[in-house]
């Protein structure tokens, strides 16, 4: 977009991942879950047990803040004490592409009538592609749309 002279309110939310072998699978949560009390929420993937946790700003920065990963590795003594071999964690963080309304821009960009954009899905990108991906080929198809005002909203932007 940028050759465009479009600038994309897109942000990067920084987030982060620890994944444990399990030990001991009696003590570990069987499904995923989301504890909305300490912000964190977990995924067992066979014999290894993911937790996810932090919304920080901290603009391109990709590397592992150790206070950051404090709070996972705190959760995951709360929730599963010795039940998880902590040395042999893997460590991750990731950006999340956030738009100030929360909501992606989906829509054809109104200067250029062969563009199209699909992007800022922020921390439910993997949930909304598929619904996301069907809107936007029916719309570049002109199929009628099965939802409509899910884009975020702006002035260079048709938005569905
Ligand atoms: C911290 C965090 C938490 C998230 N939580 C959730 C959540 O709870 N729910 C949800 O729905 N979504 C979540 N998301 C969003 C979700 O992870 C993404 O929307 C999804 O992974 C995007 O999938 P993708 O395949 O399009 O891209 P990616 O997963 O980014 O895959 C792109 C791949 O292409 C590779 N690649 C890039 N350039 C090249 C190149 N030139 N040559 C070869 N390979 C290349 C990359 O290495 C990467 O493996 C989260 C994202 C983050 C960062």
């Amino acid at each position: 977009m940028e050759p465009l002279g479009i600038y994309l309110p897109i942000y990067p939310v920084k987030g982060y991942s620890m994944t444990f072998p399990i030990l001991n699978g009696n003590q570990v949560p069987k499904y995923p879950g989301i504890d909305e009390d300490h912000l964190v929420s977990y995924a067992r993937y066979g014999n290894r047990l993911r937790i996810t946790s932090v919304a920080e700003f901290a603009g391109d920065d990709e590397s592992l803040v150790s206070g950051r990963l404090k709070v996972i590795t705190d959760f995951a003594h709360w929730m599963c004490g010795d039940a998880l071999d902590y040395a042999n964690v893997e460590q991750w963080a990731g950006l999340r592409p956030a738009t100030p309304a929360t909501s992606p821009y989906i829509g054809r960009v109104a200067a250029v009538s062969n563009l199209w954009i699909n992007a800022g899905h922020g921390q439910l990108g993997w949930s909304m592609s598929a619904g996301s991906g069907r809107l936007l080929a029916d719309a570049m198809s002109g199929e009628s749309l099965e939802l409509t005002g899910v884009s975020s909203k702006a002035n260079w932007l048709i938005p569905l």
